[in-house]
């Protein structure tokens, strides 16, 4: 990949920052430096994708003919490089980076039709209803079943972890249609729309003490059987070529670059013994270190996404690319918890939460969400996949061990 920038790219890189400096609202960007993803909640995560939706850059990485806007491997570094650096929220990735790609790859023409331009124009958010209490790491022992009744599916069992599902007007689900095969040739992929009769949800508070997380129950969700992706069994498939592209996003480079930029300025303004942390040596040595390992994986990251042919199977790649983004993502919390030192024992109220443009009581407005963000970080090395179950996909897929 060739990463030296041409006059075009140049070109490019002016007219990205403009449309970024002329429409992304001031309070959007200060409330997306403050909040976490989820905790950014659905209509301010949406409502940058409307506005980019106006220009046809909704989708950065979809292919053209599905509404993405067909840019280069470069021209999409550096839209994401000048996004980042202009507090841009994090877009819908259970949108674009996981149901989007499944529908506009494995779905029929009718599926594309209805699905993928409200992604485009932001005026719907998905949820991922794959973990169930007694299967994640082990997914395919999933026991929420679907039976076909006439016209319609018949869906009953219970799934657990599902970020975001009471702000989601849909969820993409792991189901079991055959009892009788080897568990993975029994899972199918459903769309199920959550407003349907029967389909419950119970609230999980995190340990950042906010509701992002819920249980689903299903008790005879009727879902018209034009709702399964592919065939009947593909499910199992789908959910890896998903969770490909999810351990890709888990990388959370742009929003790392963000969170390193923001523990460097909150290392700048505080004091430790009479001096500002930034200068303290064991400090900066850190902060250098995460910055290099960062830039490393950044890098990786883009050679994934411009499809560079590595001696590696796939999966693992994207298994190395998730632990390797989820461990930094803690250690740039980390840093940011260490610069603020005692002030770490602030944490945001509901007020904060819905008024992002206030500021904590008496503090800079950089200690706001610092504390709930290291915490609800420990969960990156969990979703998506745990630590220790991509180990051993590595170990398997690479290595052959
Ligand atoms: C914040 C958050 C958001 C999430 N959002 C979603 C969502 O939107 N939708 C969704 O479907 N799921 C979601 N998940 C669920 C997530 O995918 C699972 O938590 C994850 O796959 C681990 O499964 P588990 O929780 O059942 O843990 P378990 O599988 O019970 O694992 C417990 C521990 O045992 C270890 N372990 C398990 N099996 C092995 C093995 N074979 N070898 C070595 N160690 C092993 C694990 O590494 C882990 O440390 C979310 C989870 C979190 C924390």
């Amino acid at each position: 990949m060739d990463l030296t920038l041409s006059p075009d790219d140049e070109a490019f890189r002016q007219e990205v920052r403009a449309f970024i400096r002329d429409n992304l609202p001031r309070e959007l960007a200060r409330s997306a430096a403050r909040l976490g993803y989820l905790a950014h909640g659905r209509e301010r995560i949406l409502a940058w994708t409307k506005i980019l939706h106006t220009k046809g850059w909704s989708a950065p990485h979809w292919p053209k003919e599905y509404g993405g806007p067909g840019w280069t491997d470069m021209q999409r570094h550096i839209f994401e490089e000048e996004c980042w650096k202009a507090d841009a929220p994090v877009m819908c990735i259970s949108n674009l980076s996981l149901v989007g790609p499944v529908i506009y790859t494995y779905g029929t023409p009718e599926q594309k039709a209805k699905f993928l331009p409200p992604i485009l124009s932001g005026d719907v958010y998905w949820a991922q209803g794959f973990s169930e209490p007694n299967a994640g790491s082990d997914l395919a022992s999933l026991k929420t079943t679907a039976v076909l009744d006439g016209d319609h599916y018949v869906v009953n069992g219970s799934k657990i972890w599902t970020s975001g599902a009471h702000f989601s007007d849909w969820g993409f689900f792991l189901v079991r249609t055959n009892m009788e095969v080897k568990a993975q040739a029994g899972i199918s992929f459903l769309l199920i729309d959550l407003k349907t009769p029967g389909l419950t949800l119970r609230p999980i508070v995190s340990i950042d003490g906010l509701y992002h997380l819920n249980q689903t129950f299903l008790d005879n969700v009727r879902v018209p059987k034009e709702n399964l992706v592919g065939e009947p069994g593909q499910g199992w498939s789908f959910g890896k070529f998903l969770l490909e592209n999810e351990r890709t996003a888990s990388a959370f480079i742009n929003q790392s670059k963000r969170e390193l930029e923001k523990a460097r300025d909150i290392a700048k303004a505080e004091m430790k013994n009479g001096r500002p942390v930034i200068e303290d040596p064991e400090f900066s040595r850190k902060l250098a270190r995460v910055q290099i390992e960062l830039q490393a994986l950044e890098f990786s990251v883009m050679r994934v996404l411009a499809n560079e042919k590595s001696q590696y199977n796939s999966i693992a790649v994207a298994s190395v690319l998730k632990i390797c983004g989820s461990e930094l993502q803690q250690k740039v919390a980390e840093l940011q918890l260490e610069a603020l030192g005692p002030k770490t024992l602030y944490h945001f109220t509901e007020h904060e939460l819905e008024n992002p443009d206030t500021d904590p009581p008496g503090m800079a407005a950089y200690v706001a969400g610092r504390t709930a963000e290291y915490m609800i970080a420990r969960a990156a090395t969990i979703y998506g996949g745990s630590q220790q179950v991509q180990k051993t996909v590595i170990s398997k897929l690479a290595f052959g061990l």
